[in-house]
């Protein structure tokens, strides 16, 4: 395995910060995932493991090792999947469709490897990783140990994982489980899917997502971002009623928690849409998700992750919480 020195990591995260990793590595298997632990440990340095750089803000250089993930392998059955966490998600769940494989569809889209999906269980439209999450291999980057996850141990949440708490592993592969069931009921699917006269199917319900994605979501290549900027955030179901009252337009979800609230309709009603600091903008046509155009440094987008925190929680009496992950945080 090769190690280069002072790399620039600007285009390998899809929000395009300026960054250079003192030293960056390609792993394309296990073996060179302990290389790289040996690497590191024998010059004291962190490792931050990169996947498809879609949820991930660089907020300087990296003074350690950047370990890109690229371990292939994609095994698909009507039984089991099972997949090397290098591979692109949603090509994953492209193949998966069009053999008829199903349970996935509603995760179309989705950017960024295998890889990174448990770390925030990823979810969308009615589905989220948990529900067909088997086990997965991880290797402890401080020891090099090899381990096996199974769902009950990586404590799943909404956005959340053991993995994203600790930070201590690097995952190479993952099993999941296909399924029969249909998620059709998510608003904006089932509307699709009635406006086109169509049975809900794997199939239909893949191309409402892909179709409603591309419609309501920035395209990254032409604006750069990171996807969903803040959570949904979870209240108690008093402080909900108290502000649907008020505001009887806000979107809602019941969670097993308490009540999820619609962030993106949080910092539009705010009057947040639109609003700049240096090359980063609250975009016009999706208020959650932050786009840059490359040239800013993270102190302005810090500023502006303030503004809207602080004027959400002056106007609405709720605290956001920022979705990606801050690197160095
Ligand atoms: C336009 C857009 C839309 C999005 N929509 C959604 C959505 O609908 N739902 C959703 O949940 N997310 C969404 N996201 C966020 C993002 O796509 C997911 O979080 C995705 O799983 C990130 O994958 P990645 O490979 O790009 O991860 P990266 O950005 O490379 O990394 C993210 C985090 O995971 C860690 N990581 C990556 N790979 C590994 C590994 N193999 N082992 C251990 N740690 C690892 C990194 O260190 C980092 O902390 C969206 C992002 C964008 C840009």
């Amino acid at each position: 395995m090769q190690f280069l020195q002072n790399v620039s990591l600007k285009s390998k995260t899809t929000l395009q910060m300026r960054s250079n990793a003192a030293w960056y590595g390609e792993a394309r298997s296990a073996e060179d995932v302990l290389e790289a632990v040996m690497f590191a440990r024998e010059r004291q340095l962190p490792i931050l493991v990169l996947g498809g750089g879609s949820n991930l803000v660089l907020s300087s250089d990296i003074d350690g090792l950047v370990l890109a993930n690229r371990i292939s392998g994609c095994e698909l059955t009507n039984e089991k999947v099972r997949l090397g966490a290098g591979e692109n998600w949603h090509e994953f769940v492209s193949q998966a469709t069009r053999q008829g494989i199903g349970g996935f569809e509603n995760l179309a889209l989705i950017p960024g490897n295998v890889g990174a999906a448990p770390m925030q269980n990823i979810g969308a439209y009615g589905l989220e990783l948990a529900d067909r999450f088997i086990s997965l291999n991880a290797i402890n980057l401080d020891s090099g140990e090899s381990v096996t996850f199974d769902r009950s141990d990586c404590r799943f949440g909404y956005r959340e994982s053991l993995f994203k708490q600790e930070r201590l592993w690097c995952i190479i592969s993952m099993e999941l489980e296909p399924s029969d069931e249909l998620r059709a009921s998510y608003p904006g699917v089932h509307s699709w899917l009635q406006d086109h006269e169509l049975e809900a199917t794997h199939e239909s319900i893949y191309k409402a997502v892909c179709e409603i994605r591309t419609s309501k979501l920035p395209d990254v290549l032409s604006h750069p971002n990171a996807g969903s900027f803040f959570k949904n955030p979870v209240v108690a179901v008093s402080v909900s009623e108290a502000l649907q009252q008020s505001y009887p337009s806000l979107p809602s979800f019941p969670d097993s928690t308490g009540v999820k609230l619609s962030a993106a309709w949080l910092i539009e009603q705010a009057g947040l849409k639109g609003t700049a600091e240096g090359g980063f903008l609250v975009s016009e046509q999706h208020a959650l998700v932050i786009t840059h155009d490359g040239t800013s440094h993270f102190a302005e987008l810090h500023r502006l992750i303030d503004r809207i925190r602080s004027r959400v929680l002056e106007r609405f009496g709720v605290e956001l919480e920022v979705e990606p992950t801050i690197y160095p945080g």
